[in-house]
């Protein structure tokens, strides 16, 4: 199973697991399955009322019936799965793996993604890892991306994940950075990072 992950959604989905770092967050993943199965993820809605805490994420039943309503709504955008965060610090790391409580909510047909973020030991390129999972470093985090699904006879798989966005993105990076420092450096720059 491929999971192809938009900019759009691989921004939303870090900005979603920094917004509340530490505490976990939670949304949904708006997008299609196309022809070949594979999953395009077009969009990830951060979920506001989600009951936050370190090691877990619920969501409001009520909140979450308005959406499914509003979304039925809509032909254009179909609800194709959703992600939470599990996050990670000093010595007590994220992990990537679904939790028991993770498996029991996971429905067929939907893919629920996680975001593993943890603090960032050193800088490190987007990558797509031999598992599946997609993992890199912004900013003072490091975050691993898995897609989850459960196969025909309900158990849980990992899909590999692409997101050529992110990929590239790391190019577009150090080409940024290549000008930035080839132009007359302002004094932001010049302030050298530990
Ligand atoms: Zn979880």
């Amino acid at each position: 199973m491929d999971v192809y992950i938009s900019a759009n959604a691989f921004w939303a989905l870090l900005i979603s697991a920094i917004e509340v770092y530490k505490r976990e967050c939670f949304g949904l993943l708006l997008g299609y399955r196309d022809s070949s199965n594979i999953y395009i993820v077009e969009h990830a809605i951060s979920y506001q009322t989600a009951q936050r805490k370190h090691t877990s994420v619920e969501k409001n039943s009520r909140a979450s019936k308005r959406i499914n309503k509003f979304l039925a709504n809509l032909p254009q955008l179909s609800m194709i799965g959703d992600f939470h965060s599990h996050t990670g610090w000093g010595d007590l790391k994220g992990v990537g793996y679904p939790s028991a409580q993770d498996v029991v909510d996971m429905t067929p047909e939907n893919l629920s993604l996680i975001i593993v973020a943890n603090d960032k030991r050193r800088t490190a390129g987007w990558q797509y890892n031999g598992d599946g999972t997609l993992s890199g470093t912004v900013d003072d985090y490091h975050f691993r991306i898995g897609a989850y699904y459960l196969d025909d006879f309900s158990r849980t798989k990992r899909a590999n994940i692409f997101c050529p966005y992110a990929i590239g993105f790391n190019a577009k990076e150090s080409q940024q950075k290549v000008l930035l420092r080839s132009a007359s450096a302002g004094p932001r720059w010049l302030r050298s990072k530990p």
